[in-house]
């Protein structure tokens, strides 16, 4: 990022902790953090006994259930899955074929995009922030959870979509926001596949949750194939907790106290209007999926992995506020993401993430609504990464000197 860049996600985090932090002193929101740290907490617990219950309940959903070990499986299972859809819908043309994507930092994890691409697929991101990204040159990574381009203004934005779509807008956010809606649209018109996360898994319900305010998930969960890529802590056990989750998420990330869409699928679109007989595949998705991801996750410690994905730890972080999103891990963003980096992608990634760079200041885990411990997991992950070999050379340095002299110099 650039100091112009991170000049205005610094002005656009601002705003954001100005609208947080009134709504993190009420009684109800208090309540609800109460709520959801204890559901996190128990469900990391109790996640293999919540995976087995999510087997049974989302085959009796009619929803197919996915275990992948690792990122190669999880794209595996979902090139299967899209290439199964493609041979069996005469609509859809094998030579172009478009993908309808929504927000998910768990389909960031296994380059999801790049590996559609690969495959001549086109993937075409619904969300205005993503797609935005998506149509930018250059470094494209997200800067927060739910302001995925709020280190762009709106003039680095019109730029971005002048050239790429050969338009000439005006650096005035509503004929962009209208000219990216149009062009989506019309390239979805072709899409029969729609790829997304989720913000919670109900195990007991067969369920999941999805929150947005631009109707887009609503559009990519109606494609004939739905298909959910998802880390296995997302499992808790109903709706109800699904529900708190997002609601929790939703404040801490946007100062607000509900979205204006909360999605809960739990099975394709069907209907019993006739005769009481079910017919299958009315307006919705015909077929619906779910891939869970561990990649690392049954072996991390579990308060990397309590997160509910709000982003308020990157907003007050010092760090990050300077060097903006490469002090994280993909899309996980500041110290709980080079945390979670370790069992991830393993010790490097994690120091590669910025390991060293965290001021241990705490005030990350002061503004984690679920008490995610970030300033200890780095600390900790100091000292366990430096015994595996991992010291910087400059701390190598230092160590050797006070060895060999008993002096730092
Ligand atoms: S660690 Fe806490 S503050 Fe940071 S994104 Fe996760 S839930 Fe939000």
């Amino acid at each position: 990022m650039n100091e112009h860049e991170l000049e205005s996600m610094r002005k656009v985090f601002n705003n954001l902790r100005k609208n947080i932090e009134p709504l993190s002193e009420s009684p109800k929101i208090l309540k609800l953090r109460e709520r959801v740290t204890k559901i996190r907490k128990d469900s990391i617990d109790n996640n293999e006994e919540l995976l087995q219950t999510a087997r049974q309940s989302f085959k009796e959903n009619d929803i197919d259930l996915f275990y992948a070990e690792d990122d190669k499986q999880a794209r595996d299972i979902l090139l299967n899955l899209i290439n199964e859809e493609i041979a069996s819908n005469d609509n859809i043309n094998p030579d172009e074929v478009f993908i309808a994507k929504s927000k998910s930092n768990t389909l960031r994890e296994i380059n999801a995009s790049e590996f559609l691409e690969e495959n001549g697929m086109v993937i075409v991101d619904t969300d205005l922030g993503d797609r935005i990204l998506q149509l930018k040159k250059g470094d494209n990574s997200p800067v927060h959870p739910t302001g995925p381009a709020s280190h762009l203004t709106v003039q680095d934005i019109a730029d971005i979509i002048n050239e790429s779509m050969g338009l000439d807008l005006p650096a005035v956010p509503r004929p962009i926001m209208e000219a990216v809606r149009e062009d989506v649209l019309s390239l979805l018109s072709k899409s029969y596949i729609g790829i997304s996360g989720t913000n919670a898994i109900a195990a007991e319900d067969g369920a999941f949750v999805m929150v947005h305010n631009e109707g887009n998930i609503s559009i990519v969960q109606s494609k004939k194939l739905h298909i959910v890529v998802a880390g296995i802590e997302k499992l808790v056990p109903t709706i109800e907790d699904c529900v708190s989750i997002a609601k929790l998420e939703t404040a801490y990330a946007t100062g607000k106290t509900t979205t204006s869409y909360m999605n809960i699928v739990s099975g394709p679109s069907k209907t019993a209007d006739i005769e009481k007989k079910l017919l299958k595949n009315m307006y919705g998705a015909e077929k619906v999926a779910l891939i869970l991801l561990d990649n690392g996750r049954k072996e991390a410690i579990d308060e990397a992995l309590w997160c509910i994905g709000c982003g308020n730890c990157i907003v007050s972080c010092p760090v990050y506020n300077i060097v903006g999103n490469t002090y994280g891990y993909s899309s996980y963003l500041g110290g709980r993401g080079i945390a979670l980096a370790k069992y991830l992608k393993g010790d490097e990634a994690s120091v590669d993430s910025g390991l060293y760079m965290c001021t241990l200041c705490g005030i990350c885990t002061e503004n984690c609504p679920v008490a995610t411990p970030t300033n200890e997991m780095i600390e900790n992950l100091r000292d366990t990464t430096q015994k595996d070999g991992f010291a910087r050379e400059e701390h190598k340095k230092i160590r050797d000197n006070i060895n060999e002299s008993g002096s730092p110099y």
